[in-house]
């Protein structure tokens, strides 16, 4: 880890944080980031925090479950006002998911140093740990445990791809995995919850806007849906006697777009196996995975009826049995409407910031039940996310940073 600055000297401005953290967890042959929960990787993105919580003279703490703060004032005050966001990413993930949100709020930090307003509130820095959930399979396992919204057995035994429980890989990392769960003083302590994130979308790009204001997260739901037909010989059964539930499936993924397109939602089949799995045989079973979010439950409910119907009435036509299992559900969360308003408020005093909802989840909603939250969105030019291609310019980076500033400024100096 370069170092970040010497004692005494200014903190690193923006694009200094930036290049020091670019070059953290970065794979050379995709481009993309690799930064997992409880990783050498990750522990260099933790010391990188703790750099410029020094930097700053900000006194720093790692919470129970490993959450990393950085605060300017005494917690123990409460009504804190706290952001940020997370460092850890997906498999070859982008640069801006989470290191955007945490970069801007030291960033923020500085510039509301630098226009000589003075928090009456405490104010926060955070990395929420393990918000992809890239290693062990459940996403933003800090911020879940935090809110209770797992339960601290269970998480420890989550295991990674190795087999490995999230408890080894803690220990492994320095944390001590018997201290994690619910912590009810430290939320009780936040006043709100502003996190700053790159769109996951073209939203913005398209209304020409840099920065918006989220309104709440669709709701959202995993589905299997398991097409049971009969292995055969491909070169020997006639189509007429096949019971081929690759065809079942094909026609239940085309439904999916269908009720989608036509309820202004999303439909996904992503994911998908097959048994046998030989080119030369029918497919005994096929299994495949909906990944379906709406504007609200009840348009949600529709469009996975919808494409169920399709699936059954296929299977019928098809000699196919099917069954559908719903393997998670996150209810909408809609963001505290006070404070979206005054983020509104705040950031609209020219002209009107759009207040759009978004597709993805994050700590934000997560923590959204306990205290009151808001988020930020910078504009993505590609809407492309997970992925190297995901973008922002510099100068809308800069407009992140003054938006969050002036937000921190107007909830906690005024
Ligand atoms: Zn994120």
């Amino acid at each position: 880890m370069p170092a970040s600055a010497a004692p005494g000297s200014a903190p690193p401005g923006f694009q200094t944080m930036w290049r020091e953290l670019a070059a953290v967890g970065r794979d050379a042959g995709s481009g993309g980031y690799r930064r997992y929960a409880w990783t050498p990787a990750d522990t260099d993105c933790r010391a990188w925090f703790r750099e410029q919580a020094a930097a700053r003279g900000l006194d720093y703490e790692t919470d129970r479950n490993g959450n990393q703060w950085a605060w300017l004032g005494d917690p123990a005050a409460g009504d804190a006002v706290v952001t940020g966001s997370h460092l850890d990413s997906v498999p070859d993930g982008g640069a801006f998911d989470g290191p955007l949100g945490v970069v801007s709020a030291f960033a923020a930090v500085d510039e509301l140093r630098a226009r000589g307003a003075v928090p009456g509130r405490p104010l926060a820095v955070v990395n929420f740990g393990d918000e992809e959930g890239a290693r062990f399979g459940l996403a933003c396992v800090g911020s879940r445990l935090t809110a209770g919204r797992i339960g601290a057995e269970d998480a420890r035994r989550l295991r990674d791809a190795d087999g490995v429980t999230l408890a080894r890989a803690m220990e492994r990392a320095g944390h001590d995995p018997d201290a994690i769960g619910a912590d009810p003083e430290r939320l009780a302590r936040v006043g709100a919850f502003v996190e700053l994130h790159v769109e996951q979308g073209r939203a913005l790009d398209l209304g020409g806007h840099p920065v918006g204001v989220a309104s709440a997260i669709w709701p959202h739901g995993r589905w299997r849906f398991d097409f049971r037909g009969q292995a055969n010989h491909a070169g020997t059964t006639r189509l007429e006697d096949r019971h081929d539930p690759m065809l079942t499936y094909a026609g239940t993924v085309l439904a999916a777009r269908e009720q989608a397109r036509l309820a202004g939602a999303l439909a996904t089949f992503g994911k998908v196996a097959v048994e046998p799995g030989g080119v030369n045989a029918i497919a005994s079973l096929v299994r495949g995975w909906l990944d379906s979010r709406a504007a609200d439950e009840q348009t949600l409910a529709a469009v996975v009826a919808g494409i169920e119907r399709a699936a059954r009435e296929g299977g019928t036509r098809d000699g196919v049995a099917v069954e559908v299992v719903r393997e998670s559900f996150t209810p909408e969360v809609e963001f505290a409407p006070v404070l979206r308003d005054r983020l509104a408020a705040l950031l609209g005093t020219d002209a009107p910031v759009p207040v759009l909802p978004t597709g993805a989840g994050h700590d934000a909603g997560i923590l959204a039940d306990a205290v009151p939250t808001a988020m930020l969105f910078v504009r993505n030019p590609t809407g492309v996310s997970h992925s190297p291609a995901e973008f922002a310019a510099e100068d809308d980076c800069a407009a992140g940073v003054t938006a969050l500033a002036d937000v921190l400024e107007g909830l906690a100096c005024r």
